[in-house]
């Protein structure tokens, strides 16, 4: 054959990986503070959180809210909405998603 099967390119690995956040996408974001859906929203960097496999945000198209979602490990997510609540002070209405993949708004 010649060909050994290869496996694990660089391309290969940032290709799989950027089909593992597609798959995590939620359908829409909802608006913690107006609960409007919207679907313009873009995936985050997550290298810097460990357990999370992947974030996504975007800005209420009603109120301007920042929303937020993180998917992973269930530890790690409270982990990131409190570290993004810090960063925030407060002022962005986080979420999460259900094991289903719906995305929930995050209400205190
Ligand atoms: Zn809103």
């Amino acid at each position: 054959m010649g060909q050994a099967k290869q496996r694990g390119t660089k391309d290969q690995r940032v290709a799989e990986a950027k089909a593992k956040i597609d798959a995590l996408r939620p359908e829409k974001l909802v608006c913690g503070s107006c609960k409007t859906a919207f679907t313009d929203f873009d995936a985050m960097s997550t290298r810097n959180m460990p357990g999370i496999h992947a974030a996504f945000g975007g800005i209420c198209p009603s109120c301007g809210e920042t929303v937020l979602a993180f998917s992973g490990e269930q530890e790690a997510v409270a982990n990131a909405m409190i570290a993004w609540q810090d960063a925030m002070e407060d002022e962005s209405k986080l979420g999460k998603q259900s094991g289903s993949g719906e995305h929930v708004p995050f209400e205190e």
